[in-house]
């Protein structure tokens, strides 16, 4: 680990920020370094860096670390643990060493867990949203926005925990009665991504704690810090030890693994891309695990003649911008009504202009940076084959010079239809507008695609609504709405973005069996 002292600062830096060297023996020695505020290093150093294993904090066993980066400077924040394959085993032993006991605890005190939980984020929001910005990057307002997202799943499923329901009817033939019981499912392992890196815990965390199941959870190395908060958080509430085990790891793939391919494992519930999850998948089948995949998307975000237009514009900047594009939700592609599609771009092209970018700690930013320079370049790449095939920069339609890996606003016009950047994933503020001429058509080209998350329909006309909404292949719609997250709702997709559903009496579903008794009364 890193002295504190050293932690303090960041490498790279971006201006506003001081350059200052120091000679440190570690990984971070050899480059510039830049001071933290006082309360930036105050909000990181306030967070364990070590494994959460069986209710105690430990370093790793083999010592190593990993760093993790501020990605508006691209340089280091601190450092964390990195678990080795015993970490990860230990970790694994506490989960299922303190099953029994938590599976029995009176779902009161399980949900009585989640509400203080909850009650102690709301107290610490403005560090918690810091922490977030520090490591995730995204504007402090975002992550408010995500910290109190994030929290509902908490205080739902605190309600939920004393609501686990069976059922009691009688046979058809009246003889006998079937009995019907909800269990916790046992020990489970959760893989969460970076662009949501406390919403995509709770999403999981919640639900499971309040049915009794314990649990292992991996955070993407990139931002730890949020999931380690909550853990010290969940502590704090009076979570017994071994039921959280959260463990941080430089290399995912051989650190879960085995934990995948372990008997006692009940469920593996992932966050993240459709190629990892594909491979998780496979990896699942060998002891038939219980699996939900929460992965990859490609929203289209259709906006017919009959839209109220302004409607429509806002709601493309929350479902395009909301987390700088870097969500799953996120709008990827616009198809918009020829008679519509200019005036809507221009429209949505001005409110991208508008916004400021810049590192998210600052005031009045509304776009930070993106998560990684590679992510940045594939973003870039993807506008640079669209304006070769013909479509218009209408804004933006560049990085901005590090450091820090900053990509402008951009909407693209008349993209056509061969471009990649409407088949692929962006994950990034990049808006492709195209056009439709029918409803067939549009809804044929919405569902163009191998993802079936979310898409977003903009129609005043009640009949046409309901129409295009039973025709469309995805988990979740937004009608005339650009967001659909809720923690009352259950969040989820078809086709490659996945299955199993987080939010709602269904995300709860996902961690509990239903053991059916047939009972003989006799007579
Ligand atoms: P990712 O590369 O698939 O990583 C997700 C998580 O999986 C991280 O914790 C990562 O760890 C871990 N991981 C990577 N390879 C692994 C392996 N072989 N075995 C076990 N774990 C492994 O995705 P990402 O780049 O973090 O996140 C972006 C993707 O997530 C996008 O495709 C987005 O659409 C999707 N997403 C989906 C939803 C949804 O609800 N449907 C929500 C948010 C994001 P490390 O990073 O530490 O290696």
């Amino acid at each position: 680990m890193l002295a504190r002292e050293q932690r303090r600062r960041v490498q790279g830096g971006v201006a506003g920020l001081t350059g200052e060297a120091f000679g440190a023996a570690s990984m971070l020695e050899a480059m510039p370094q830049f001071e933290l505020t006082s309360r930036e290093s105050a909000v990181v150093e306030a967070v364990p860096h070590q494994l959460f294993i069986g209710g105690s904090w430990r370093d790793a066993s083999g010592g190593s670390t990993i760093v993790v980066q501020d990605p508006s400077t691209g340089g280091a924040l601190c450092e964390v643990a990195d678990a080795s394959l015993e970490d990860a085993a230990a970790a694994l032993d506490a989960a299922c060493a303190a099953g029994e006991a938590w599976r029995t605890t009176a779902p009161r005190e399980r949900g009585d867990v989640l509400r203080r939980a909850y009650e102690l984020i709301l107290e610490r929001t403005e560090d918690i949203a810091l922490l977030m910005t520090l490591e995730m990057g995204k504007p402090i307002k975002e992550s408010k926005a995500e910290i109190t997202y994030a929290n509902n799943f908490l205080r739902w499923y605190s309600e939920e925990a004393v609501r686990i329901n069976g059922r009691f009817s009688v046979n058809e033939n009246g003889a006998g009665r079937v009995l019907t019981m909800k269990q916790a499912i046992g020990p489970c392992l959760f893989i969460t991504p970076w662009n949501f890196p406390l919403a995509m815990g709770t999403r999981k965390i919640g639900p499971a704690i309040a049915a009794g199941c314990t649990m292992v959870v991996k955070p993407a190395k990139q931002t730890p810090l949020c999931m380690l908060a909550l853990a010290q958080i969940l502590e704090e509430a009076g979570l017994p030890g071994g039921v959280l085990n959260v463990i941080t790891a430089e290399k995912s793939g051989d650190t879960m693994g085995p934990l995948i391919a372990d008997p006692r494992v009940r469920k593996l519930s992932f966050t993240g891309s459709t190629s990892v999850g594909r491979s998780l998948i496979k990896q699942a089948s060998e002891q038939v695990l219980k699996v939900s995949m929460e992965l990859g998307g490609n929203a289209p975000f259709v906006v017919f003649e009959d839209a109220d237009l302004d409607q429509a514009v806002e709601g493309a900047m929350i479902a395009k911008m909301r987390n700088m594009g870097e969500a799953c939700t996120s709008a990827n592609r616009f198809h918009v009504h020829e008679s519509i599609a200019e005036e809507f771009a221009d429209k949505l092209a001005q409110r991208m202009d508008a916004m400021a970018v810049g590192r998210g700690t600052e005031d009045g930013i509304d776009v930070g940076p993106m998560i990684n320079a590679d992510e940045r370049d594939k973003v870039h790449e993807l506008v640079e084959d669209a304006v070769a095939k013909g479509a218009r920069v209408l804004t933006g339609g560049e990085s901005i010079e590090g450091p820090g890996h900053f990509y402008r606003p951009t909407v693209l016009g008349s993209v056509p239809k061969d471009a990649r950047v409407l088949s692929e994933e962006i994950f990034g503020p990049v808006a492709p507008v195209t056009t439709f001429a029918t409803e067939d058509e549009a809804v044929a080209a919405a569902n163009d695609t191998e993802y079936g998350l979310v898409a977003y329909l903009f129609t005043r006309d009640l009949e046409r609504a309901f129409r295009v909404v039973e025709r469309l292949e995805t988990g979740m719609i937004g009608l005339n709405q650009g967001m659909v997250s809720n923690a009352g709702a259950p969040f989820g997709g078809v086709k490659q973005s996945g299955f199993g559903r987080e939010g709602g009496p269904e995300g709860m579903e996902e961690y509990l069996e239903t053991k059916y008794v047939a009972m003989n009364l006799g007579g």
